[in-house]
């Protein structure tokens, strides 16, 4: 039997993306050599020992296990049986006071008017705009803004204290230049003439499905999310990728196949942020607008004291902030009330607290204003003046790309602009979440293989 493996392809970043395309490509290319510009492999995934517990995550800290892709590549990868789930715990809305997330919400988008009329989150007012909604003609979905079309069927409340508190955190987005299209589910609410109703059936099927017995929302590896792209360099090695740290560098044409630190490659997988391919590809005319716009983040984690720890917010995940009332903390997460294995041994608490978004720069503060800034919005919103016992602070540029409307238009248009062999995948281009670019990652691998066999044919 002869060989199938054909072609040797580049992977550019070693992210989740860089790491999936590369156990992706190893199957069946020739060689695979994946550069990454750090001393390690992990990209905006990363955990550290913090208040006595082995991994804290200092980013992502869990992935949808409800599209198959991330605990599909787990168990491919070998660590299938290191999933752990979050704590079945509510999370909460900050609206100057604490509100619970009122039931049959599909990201925001109320679904259960009896409950949306019993929550004390959104005025009389804003209850009374929200439903009318059944009531409205469809809206167009042109302007292709989340904004735009939730604010135009349930008015600025909703949008404001609900949909843009839950996806705006999510991304660390003004939803309001976001393109709808990009968020799947609130993409196939759109396809309703009323969201409500169309929220009312998907929340009645959640209901019935959630039992003890339903699988869960949310996975993540127990010794933390770098496990995930670490297990899945390991297997590309075993499969024979060669993995290259320290290594930031450009893909320059040579004939039809391009040069990347030096060897010949037949095709490129580039896995890095979009802000950084013109210098990546230099002298390639892409001729398209390639979008690059992105929020910036901090991530500031504390360990607080079981003394300080208000009892009443025991057994919830932790609160959002929506923007009419946000300060500087835009969500804060109850790590050991979310995460069983997040438990200080010395007792006390977890809280991870996220600063900035699209249109609120942070990197520009030091770290002692932003400590100072978080502790002030935690005792506004919590009513404790904590004094931490451990702090850090983790600065994300770039943490999250912001789709703006009609960003799969420009990112189809720059597809079609990339010299032969150049394929790009990850976050700025696919969707945010892990699971979104773990598929990008391997999808764009296959293109990559598929177009060096061309060239070795
Ligand atoms: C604070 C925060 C919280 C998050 N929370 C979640 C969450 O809970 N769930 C979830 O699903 N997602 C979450 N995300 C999003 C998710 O983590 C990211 O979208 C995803 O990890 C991006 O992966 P990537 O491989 O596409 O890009 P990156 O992780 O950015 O990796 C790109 C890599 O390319 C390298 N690189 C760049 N240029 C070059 C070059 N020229 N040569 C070689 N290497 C290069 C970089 O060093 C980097 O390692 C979060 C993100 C942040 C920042």
């Amino acid at each position: 039997m002869t060989d199938q493996r054909a072609g040797r392809v580049a992977v550019i970043g070693g992210g989740i993306t860089g790491a999936a395309a590369a156990f992706e490509a190893a199957s069946s290319a020739e060689s695979v050599t994946l550069f990454e510009a750090d001393d390690r492999v992990g990209g905006k995934m990363a955990s550290t020992p913090f208040a006595g517990v082995a991994h804290v995550d200092a980013a992502a800290d869990a992935f949808l296990a409800r599209v198959p892709d991330a605990v599909a590549l787990a168990a491919e990868v070998g660590i299938g049986d290191e999933l752990v789930h979050p704590e079945k715990v509510g999370a909460a809305v900050w609206y100057d006071r604490m509100h619970d997330i009122p039931d049959g919400l599909v990201l925001g988008v109320p679904g259960n008017p009896f409950a949306l009329a019993r929550s004390g989150l959104l005025t009389w007012r804003g209850k009374a705009r929200a439903a009318l909604e059944p009531f409205l003609p469809r809206t167009s979905l042109a302007p292709d803004s989340i904004g735009a079309f939730v604010r135009a069927r349930f008015g600025d409340e909703v949008h404001e204290r609900l949909v843009d508190a839950l996806v705006g955190s999510i991304y660390a987005a003004d939803t309001d230049r976001f393109s709808l299209a990009e968020i799947p589910q609130l993409a196939a609410l759109s396809s309703h003439r009323s969201l409500l109703l169309g929220a009312r059936k998907i929340a009645a099927k959640n209901a019935g499905t959630a039992s003890a017995t339903a699988a869960p929302i949310f996975a993540a590896p127990a010794g933390g999310m770098p496990r995930l792209t670490d297990a899945t360099v390991e297997a590309a090695r075993q499969r024979g990728a060669d993995v290259r740290l320290g290594a930031s560098v450009t893909a320059e044409p040579d004939d039809s196949r391009w040069r990347v630190a030096g060897d010949v490659f037949d095709a490129v997988v580039i896995a890095a942020p979009p802000r950084t391919l013109v210098s990546t590809l230099p002298g390639a005319d892409l001729g398209a607008a390639i979008e690059s716009a992105s929020a910036d983040v901090v991530m500031v984690t504390l360990h607080v004291d079981d003394g300080e720890w208000p009892e009443r917010f025991t057994g919830r995940s932790g609160y959002l902030v929506p923007k009419p009332v946000q300060r500087d903390v835009t969500a804060v997460s109850f790590g050991s009330q979310k995460w069983a294995h997040w438990t200080p041994p010395s007792g006390g608490q977890v809280l991870r607290v996220s600063v900035g978004r699209d249109g609120a720069p942070v990197l520009h503060l030091s770290d002692d204003e932003i400590v100072e800034r978080v502790l002030a919005d935690l005792d506004r919103h919590l009513g404790v003046a904590f004094s931490p016992l451990e702090v850090r602070i983790t600065r994300w540029p770039g943490a999250f790309a912001q789709y703006r409307p009609h960003h799969r238009a420009r990112v189809d248009d720059l597809r079609s602009h990339l010299p032969d062999g150049i394929f790009v995948a990850g976050a700025g281009y696919d969707g945010i979440g892990i699971p979104a670019c773990i598929r990008s990652g391997r999808t764009n691998a296959e293109h990559a293989v598929r177009h060096a066999r061309t060239l070795a044919s």
